[in-house]
């Protein structure tokens, strides 16, 4: 072991009680709010260094200081991470912007950056001596903890509404998870699966009800500044459900801050939603600190159709503290997004993805991003899955 974790403790997000990292803990019992890990950074910055970085493995371990498992053997790894940052010169041109890139996370394994998430949570569920697992989730969330849960000998127990899309059924039965189809909503799914928790004993990895899955996520703030040569870009636009990943991303900024990388700067995080399902947005527009459910959500986004998010609050403080802003797009627009960034960048992006270009030329219009502005979407995973829901005119039937 070369490098080591730094992990320290758990800490709540609303209170900063302290818990046990050794524990298999989920959320505070307290207040039901979730858990970030923390680490000992003085300590992390003698080893994980800057210069240290080419020697290191190419997937999310390679911030290995940073990351919560302690012992490497139970590091489940699929090669998640090392996506490429894209210089998006056709269609920066095209929006009349000077810098724009695409984190193209469609290519990490199971095609999403869940494999971020899920491939921390899983091995550190594994280093708990949590094997036997269970999720409620309409999409990308559950093929990922199926394949990390296969590659880790564990139990796998997905609850799914018989809606979500093919490929996502399809793969979790192909990695060996018992799939339950629900006649209901993810909300009904999300009961069904605590229930088999308490009577089945599984360990239920539901963003942010577990602390691990934004450590996972967040390495993608890590590399965005690494690949940029350790610059901070201005905007970040980031598609949002349950927000992990902008969460993620914004505790990345500053552990780099305390780790010497960065300074004080920081990206505007820009909240993308569906107009069908915004439920972040319609709070940040009201100036509240916690979001109303939504009522009947609806998007072809499975990915942000997230009616009330458990880390609500911090998505929303990080929007504010960055300066950045909340703005919801369009079934239609999502769609026309991808069109472009398949066309004009070889990308071919879920809705999701679509999303953020989507949001940028919004944002580039009412002049909240500007020319010289260097931005950054957040491709979230690839079209392949979403085949069956994709409307005609774009090859599908
Ligand atoms: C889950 C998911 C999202 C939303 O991610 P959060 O970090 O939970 O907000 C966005 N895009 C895709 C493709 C997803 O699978």
């Amino acid at each position: 072991m070369k490098y080591q974790s730094a992990i320290t403790h758990l800490e709540c997000t609303l209170t900063g009680e302290r818990f046990d990292a050794s524990y298999p803990h989920r959320t505070n019992p307290a207040n039901g709010k979730p858990l970030f890990a923390r680490y000992d950074l003085e300590k992390a910055k003698v080893t994980l260094t800057k210069d240290s970085l080419p020697d290191r493995s190419g997937n999310m371990w390679r911030y290995r200081e940073v990351m919560p498992v302690i012992d490497d053997a139970n590091i489940i790894t699929l090669g998640e991470g090392g996506t490429p940052l894209l210089k998006a010169e056709r269609l920066a041109e095209e929006v009349g912007m000077d810098t724009v890139y695409i984190k193209d996370e469609g290519v990490n394994p199971t095609g999403s950056f869940k494999a971020r998430g899920l491939g921390a949570a899983v091995s550190k569920a594994k280093e708990l001596g949590q094997m036997r697992l269970t999720m409620p989730s309409a999409g990308n969330a559950a093929g990922a903890m199926s394949a990390y849960a296969a590659a880790g000998g564990m139990e796998a127990h997905v609850f799914m509404p018989k809606d979500a899309p093919i490929a996502n059924k399809v793969e979790c039965e192909a990695y060996g998870a018992k799939l339950t189809l629900v006649d209901g909503f993810i909300t009904d799914a999300g009961q069904m699966s605590q229930r088999a928790a308490e009577e089945l004993g599984l360990f239920d990895v539901s963003t942010l009800r577990e602390p691990y899955r934004a450590e996972g996520k967040k390495t993608m703030g890590y590399e965005i500044v690494e690949q940029m040569g350790f610059e901070v870009p201005d905007v970040i636009v980031y598609p949002t459900g349950g927000g992990t990943g902008i969460v993620g991303i914004w505790k990345a900024m500053d552990e780099m801050e305390q780790l010497g990388w960065i300074g004080s700067e920081r990206p505007r995080m820009v909240c993308v939603q569906a107009e069908g399902c915004a439920p972040l947005v319609a709070a940040f527009e009201k100036g509240e600190e916690f979001a109303e459910p939504f009522p009947d959500p609806h998007t072809l986004a499975a990915g942000m159709r997230v009616p009330a998010a458990i880390g609500d609050f911090l998505v929303i403080r990080s929007v504010r503290e960055s300066g950045g802003t909340a703005v919801t797009v369009s079934d239609e627009e999502m769609v026309d997004g991808m069109v472009e960034m398949a066309r004009m960048e070889g990308v071919f992006a879920a809705p999701e993805g679509g999303a953020t270009l989507a949001a940028m030329r919004k944002l580039v219009e009412r002049g909240l991003i500007e020319r010289d502005d260097r931005v950054v979407l957040l491709v979230t995973g690839n079209a392949h899955k979403y085949l069956d829901m994709l409307p005609a005119g774009m090859g599908a039937a």
